[in-house]
This record gives C-alpha cells, structure tokens and sequence, in this order.
C-alpha cells in the first residue's frame, strides 16, 4: 500500500534568521565545546545544593562535590531502588529527602513500575530548563527551512488527565504539567512559533473535544500551515484517524459557522465562537478532499504550504514512518528533541535529515550525564565526553530535582561529536515488548497477562501452550496481536469464540495502566487480537529459526515478532481471529 517517497530536503540556509536565533546557536555552541567543564559545574551545583537530603547524607558524601567522590560513594540505582522514598513523598512527607528544593509535583512517565506510571519527583525550577531547551529548536531549525515566520504550525498537542498522591501532589505527563504552565500559556508572542491551536483547545482534558477544535483550527488556517507536528508519530496519525471519521461534522462547521454541539466545553466553544465564521467554499474543498477514497498525500493536499513533519519517528516510532510518507507525500520529518519525565536531554541539531540518521546531542547543561557501556557492570561508567564512537550505551541520570545516578532504560550508540558533545542514535529503551504509542509492554507483563487470560480456559480443559506477540500498526489506531498455540484437551468442550474474545480483554485488564489509559482514554489503541495458530506452528516455527542458524538448545520462542517471513508463517497457520469485545478498565487514579 505504502510507497517509498523521496524526502526533499532544504538546503541550510545556514544564517541565523535573528539576533534571538544568534543567541540561542551561540548557547549551542558554548555548551558543546565545553562539555566536560560544564557537567563538572553541573554536578558541583547539584550536590552543593543537595548535600544535607536525606539521600547524599545517607551515603556520607559528606558535602563533597567531587565526581570521583560521588562516583565511590553513590550506587548506580533503577525506579524500584528508590520507590520507598518516592512513596514517602508522595504520601506528604515533605523533608528534604532527594531535594532540598520542594517538590513541586509528580510527572508520571509513560514507563510502568508494578503496572502503574513511574512517578517522577520534579521541582519548579525545571521548567525553565526544558523552556531553555525548546528555546533551541526553532534557531536551529530556522537554519535549514527559511521563512516559518510567514504562517504557523498545526500542532496537535495534548494533556492527560491529572490526581493527587495521597499528600496532595499533582501528579500528571510532563507535558501536560508544561502546557498548563504560565512558561506555555503565557509565552511572548513570537513570529516563528506560532500554533494554530487555541490554548484552550489544547488545555482541554476531553481528547476528543481537543482533537476536534485542534483540528478546526488547522481546517480554517489552512492556507497558514507551514509545518505540521505532534509529539509523536502515533499522535499524528491519530489526528488523520481522526480526520477521517469527523471530516463531515468539521466540514459541516465551517460551511454554517456553528460547532458541534457535542463540544460542550465553555472555554473551548468561546474561542472557536472568535475562530469560526461561515466559509462554504472552505468547506467544499475539505470534502472535496476528504470524500475521496485514496487519502494518499492528504496532508499535501489540505495543507499545501507545509514544508516538513514535525514528529519523532526515531525509536518506537520508527514504524510509523512508511504510513506518514504516504500521507504526507514524502515530507521531510524533523526530530527535534529528546526528552523525557525525569529530564529533557538534548536536541538534533540537523533536524532535516532523514530518519534513519537522526542523532540527538545532549545539552550538558540539563543534568549530570554519567553512561554505562551497554552489557558492562555499573562500575565502569563514563562521562559525557568520553564516551566512544561506534559504542552504545545505557543513560544514567543525576538530576537537580535529586535522582541520583538513576537508570533511564535508554539505549543509545554514538555515532559521531559536535565540537567536544557526543551526538547519539536512539537505539530502543530497554525491556519494551510491545509499543503502540507511549506504552510500553514488557516480557513479564505480556507472559502475566497471557497467563490471567488462559485462566478462563481451564474450564473447557485447554491451556496456551505457545504464544508470541506483533505490534500491527498497519491501521490507525494499532493494536497488540497475541499469537495463541492451544491445546484443547476434549474437543467436545473446545472454548468458543465468545470466551476467547473475553481472553482479550481479560489480557488487556491485565496490561499497564499506560495502555488502559491509551485504550480507554485517548482511544490510540484498538482492540486486542488473539490470533489462534494451528497445532504445530511454534514448531515450525522452531524449524525455521534453526535453517537459520539458531542453537537448538538455546532455542527460545520469541515472544514478541516484526521479521516478515515469521510473520507469514504464523498468518498463514491462523484459524481464529478473536478481538476484545469490550473497555478494559482504567481511571486517573492509581491502584496503589
Ligand atoms: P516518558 O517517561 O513518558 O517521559 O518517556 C520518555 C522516553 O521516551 C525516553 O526515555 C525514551 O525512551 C522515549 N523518547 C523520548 N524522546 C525520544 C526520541 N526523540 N526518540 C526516541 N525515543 C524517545
């Protein structure tokens, strides 16, 4: 279905298009020539300030600021090392345990710990350094794409729903904790960041109210659209989704001027109450686009001015990159940054290239950055600038919100230095299975639920005797396949197809809170699939991994496939296809 597209990329222009830019790139260039001098200042700042929490004193750091110090007397630690004292926190203690600064708030990072979001402490302050960092996008991007000051951008950006721990902190996704900050809604006017979406539209909790007037927006400014972004693939794809089902009622808004009376929200309905005014010829030309079958270069077409994808593709989202060349036409797609709940890392300072060659270079400034040679012992851990060229690495953190030496689950591999700053390929995040959008489905997750599920089979006496997984995101939104070998002990009492579309959803009951929440929520996941293989497939399977090579005594069913001849194989032996008949369940709040 999908063709390659060649990206037609800008040539640099290679001046910086204003005296903000020139500050900005010359920021750039300060902190990546003096990288090791910065991260020494970095971590002298953080643990003079810090030296009388609960956590350096715990350790006898005794007030030392020294990396050599730090690197003896601190360990190396992952979320669960430090989950007691995060509980602490979150249950209203309020002494300086990692911080002596308060914490301000939890930001709920989309990797689980026990099935609920990781909880990341963050205080104030750090607004202002990811605000430092996304400062630096635009002057570099202005580098290689003339002329953003001549319209806006289609963003489709949006927040999560936010609860209280039981002290009373908010806890809520890093960006919906910046996009609800005065840093965002009351940033100064600048010509080359302009967004098409209203606040208010984007500050609406209802995804689907926000979706909708983002999507107006962007209808009605059409001829404004110079680039259009989300923060991910998965978010962009979801808005053409979306497009997809609602062009009709939003078309039908701009030919009469009235909105949907399904937007109930008053905030909302009184800026697009501004936004809207009659335009049927508008409207004629978006059914006239959207009625057609082939939604190939749609985005060309609707916004005929974009000049580049603002997404990141890199990582998980790699798989998304065939579907959005082809609803874009081959539209560059720019990476811009890396980031994440505990710390935004860095930024790509060639945001033009392709996909397969984007690496991010971290701002020194952000953190202190230690890297622990992928497969080695925490004990040989490098800084930021000596890590090597060709190698990879894990990403280990020491933040001024007071993680120490924290394990990020990150991979990445150098690949080359921008003056002193290693500039790094995204190369997958550690223990991920399974990722639609910002789930993530590890092993033990994936086995747990296989085996909750296969619990509503005892009774018609079968079991699951194999099983592996594949991420189809093929159709927007994607959904998890679940492969299933069974043994059906009395085929007199063999399980029906209701059970086992009941064994769906009894899996996805059993999966993070994440993919409850993308499932229910945000509707950026669909349905689980259980697929039924014949009797004999997993072997086959076997087979072919061991024509290939593969030891037979370490030969181990992989539990999760994206190779296209393994995939074929297993399609061409399925004899049931059975889907979640309903929601699992999930609310704001956490189990625990
Ligand atoms: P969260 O904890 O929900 O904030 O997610 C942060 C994680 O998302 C990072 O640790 C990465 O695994 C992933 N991520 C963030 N930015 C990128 C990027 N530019 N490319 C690939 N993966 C990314």
């Amino acid at each position: 279905m999908f063709m390659a597209v060649e990206s037609t990329l800008p040539t640099p222009v290679r001046t910086p298009a204003s005296d903000k830019d020139a500050k900005a790139l010359q920021f750039i260039e300060e902190m990546t020539k003096n990288v090791d001098s910065v991260q020494e200042r970095v971590l002298r700042e953080i643990l003079s300030r810090n030296a009388e929490t609960e956590y350096l004193k715990r350790f006898s750091l005794n007030g030392a600021t020294d990396r050599e110090t730090f690197k003896s007397r601190i360990p190396v630690v992952t979320y669960e090392d430090i989950q007691p004292e995060i509980q602490r926190i979150a249950n209203g203690d309020k002494s300086p345990i990692f911080s002596v600064h308060p914490i301000s708030e939890f930001l709920t990072s989309s990797g689980t710990s026990a099935g609920e979001r990781k909880l990341m402490p963050t205080i104030h302050e750090e607004l202002d350094r990811r605000q430092l960092l996304y400062s630096l996008l635009m002057p570099v991007m202005n580098l290689y794409v003339p002329g953003l000051d001549k319209g806006k951008g289609l963003y489709f950006l949006f927040v999560k729903a936010e609860t209280k721990t039981p002290g009373g902190l908010l806890a809520r996704p890093v960006l919906t904790s910046y996009y609800n900050s005065d840093h965002f809604k009351t940033r100064p006017y600048d010509p080359f960041n302009v967004y098409t979406s209203p606040n208010e539209a984007i500050l609406c909790v209802d995804s689907f109210q926000s979706m909708y007037a983002q999507m107006l927006c962007g209808l009605i400014m059409r001829d404004e659209v110079l680039r259009v972004g989300a923060v991910f693939a998965s978010g962009l794809l979801r808005a053409i989704h979306f497009l997809q089902n609602n062009w009709k009622q939003l078309a039908h808004d701009i030919a009469t001027g009235t909105l949907n009376p399904k937007i109930t929200d008053a905030p909302v309905r009184e800026c697009m109450r501004i936004i809207l005014k009659p335009n049927p010829e508008l409207a004629q030309l978006v059914t006239m686009e959207c009625y057609e079958e082939n939604w190939e270069c749609i985005i060309k077409r609707i916004w005929p001015r974009t000049k580049y994808l603002d997404v990141i593709v890199t990582g998980a989202m790699a798989q998304y990159i065939p579907t959005l060349e082809y609803y874009s036409g081959g539209l560059p797609m720019a990476c811009t940054m890396y980031a994440s709940s505990e710390c935004y890392f860095g930024l790509n300072l060639n945001p033009m290239c392709k996909p397969s060659e984007v690496t991010y270079t971290i701002m020194p400034n952000m953190a202190y950055f230690e890297f622990l040679p992928h497969g080695s012992s925490t004990s040989c851990l490098v800084d930021l600038a000596d890590v090597e060229v060709g190698k990879e690495y894990e990403l280990i953190l020491t933040t001024y919100a007071g993680l120490c030496r924290y394990r990020v689950g990150d991979i990445l591999r150098v690949t080359s230095f921008h003056n002193a700053a290693p500039q790094f390929r995204f190369i997958r995040r550690k223990n991920v299975l399974l990722s639609i959008e910002s789930d993530k489905t590890d092993e033990a997750e994936l086995q747990n639920a296989v085996e909750n599920a296969s619990l509503l089979l005892k009774e018609f006496n079968t079991s699951v005797v194999e099983y592996t997984s594949y991420a189809d995101t093929k159709q927007i939104p994607g959904h998890y396949v679940i492969y299933w070998e069974l043994l059906v002990k009395d085929s007199d009492i063999a399980p029906t197809d209701d059970v086992l579309n009941r064994c769906c959803l009894q899996m996805e009951e059993s999966l993070n809170s994440v993919y409850r929440q993308s499932r229910v929520a945000d509707n950026s996941i669909g349905p689980l699939e259980i697929r039924v293989v014949e009797n004999g497939t997993f072997e086959e399977l076997m087979d072919y991994a061991i024509s290939r090579g593969a030891s037979i005594n370490q030969y181990k069913v992989p539990r999760c496939i994206s190779f296209t001849p393994i995939m074929e194989l297993l399609n061409s032996r399925v004899v049931s296809k059975h889907f979640s008949p309903d929601l699992p369940h999930w609310t704001p709040e956490r189990r625990r």
